[in-house]
């Protein structure tokens, strides 16, 4: 199969896709937010999981439940759920991480009839003694209580074969960011997107057979006539826009890594798969660098984003926030002056997800791409 296909393969309605793949596995789909939800304790336990995105259409009953200054992503998702788009889904998962994900969780639960509602209590700092048990104990519970629902034991087996699929994907995606860092040309910014969003709800057994057909292609792929536009490094939160990456693109640049929550983030590290597999799941998370609702070290972001910047030989990094995302907002001073200090331009776009002013967004990102 030629890599086109195999990207169109992935373009698919996800809410469509869940619910035909929940009939043919006579299997349960269970949703989560944010990248701090383990995921492999989900597909150990024969679940598809599903991560919700917010919404492409107009919030018309969520606002009803939120405060208007919640961001996107939360009310879209909301939204979803009270217009029973989601109702393929048998249980929802929230980790506890910003404010507004666990005040969703709260309405949630009194809301929305899931068959099981789980809030995963993480710690809020990860760099010290007592969190690996923590965090550990807190995934041992989420573990029970999926077991005492469905009355039937995730074994060590079980785990360290969804550890093993993973791995796989994690392996395959992170050849994939390379392939892009030295040859942004071989992959559009759009399929790229796609590719990532589609890890998000796909069967992973399917996701990562043909995930790693298309990897398999891209490197076999005739060199071209080398890029010679600006490399940008995309930091912030959700970016569930394809169009970014394109118009990044079009306005003669192209995105050669990221820290964010739907991109670099949710594919680093790898699993142990010896041991302990709830404790190997959890150091993944300990290991891997934090997002702005938890805290390891005062400037482990800033010098992540420093040190991404000069091994992908990026020329500038567009920060990319929801409206009112707290965490985000609260980093963004300090992240920009250690850039400052380091002579790497930057940029900031704050987005609404349902309705960015496309036309906006290229023409400042063009003035900042001339500017580099
Ligand atoms: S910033 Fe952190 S808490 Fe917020 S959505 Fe991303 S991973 Fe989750
Ligand atoms: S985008 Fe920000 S406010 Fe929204 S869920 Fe993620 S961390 Fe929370």
């Amino acid at each position: 199969m030629n890599v086109s296909v195999m990207i169109d393969s992935l373009k698919q309605e996800p809410a469509t896709y869940a619910a035909e793949w929940k009939q043919s596995h006579a299997g349960k789909v269970v949703g989560y937010m944010c990248s701090y939800a383990p995921e492999e304790i989900l597909w150990a336990a024969g679940f598809l999981p599903f991560r919700l995105l917010g919404t492409r259409y107009a919030i018309e009953q969520a606002d009803a439940h939120l405060q208007s200054y919640c961001c996107s992503l939360v009310r879209g998702s909301l939204e979803e759920a009270l217009a029973g788009r989601l109702d393929f889904l048998d249980g929802m998962i929230f980790p506890h991480t910003c404010d507004s994900i666990q005040r969703l969780s709260d309405i949630w639960r009194m809301r929305i009839q899931n068959h099981f509602h789980a809030d995963v209590l993480l710690p809020a700092k990860l760099d010290t003694d007592s969190t690996r048990e923590y965090l550990v104990a807190t995934f041992r519970k989420l573990l029970t209580d999926i077991e005492n629902w469905q009355e039937r034991r995730i074994t060590k087996e079980l785990l360290r074969k969804a550890a093993d699929r993973y791995n796989d994907i994690r392996f395959h995606m992170n050849t994939l960011y390379t392939l892009r860092q030295t040859h942004p040309e071989r992959i559009a910014g759009s399929d790229f997107h796609a590719i990532i969003q589609a890890s998000m709800w796909m069967d992973r057994d399917e996701f990562c057979r043909i995930l790693s057909g298309i990897v398999e292609e891209l490197k076999a792929m005739p060199t071209a006539a080398p890029f010679s536009g600006k490399r940008i490094v995309l930091s912030g939160s959700v970016c569930n826009m394809p169009d970014i990456y394109g118009m990044i693109e079009s306005a003669g640049a192209a995105v050669v890594a990221e820290d964010v929550c739907t991109g670099d983030r949710f594919f680093q590290g790898n699993i142990a798969v010896k041991g302990d597999m709830v404790e190997n799941i959890a150091k993944r998370y300990i290991h891997r660098i934090v997002c702005p609702a938890k805290h390891h070290g005062l400037f482990s972001r800033g010098n992540h984003l420093i040190q991404t910047v000069r091994e992908t030989r990026g020329d500038g990094v567009i920060f990319l926030f929801l409206k009112f995302c707290d965490p985000h907002g609260f980093d963004y001073p300090y992240l920009k002056d250690m850039l400052d200090q380091e002579g790497i331009p930057s940029m900031l776009s704050e987005i609404e997800d349902r309705n960015l002013s496309e036309g906006q967004f290229k023409t400042r990102c063009e003035a900042f791409i001339e500017m580099l």
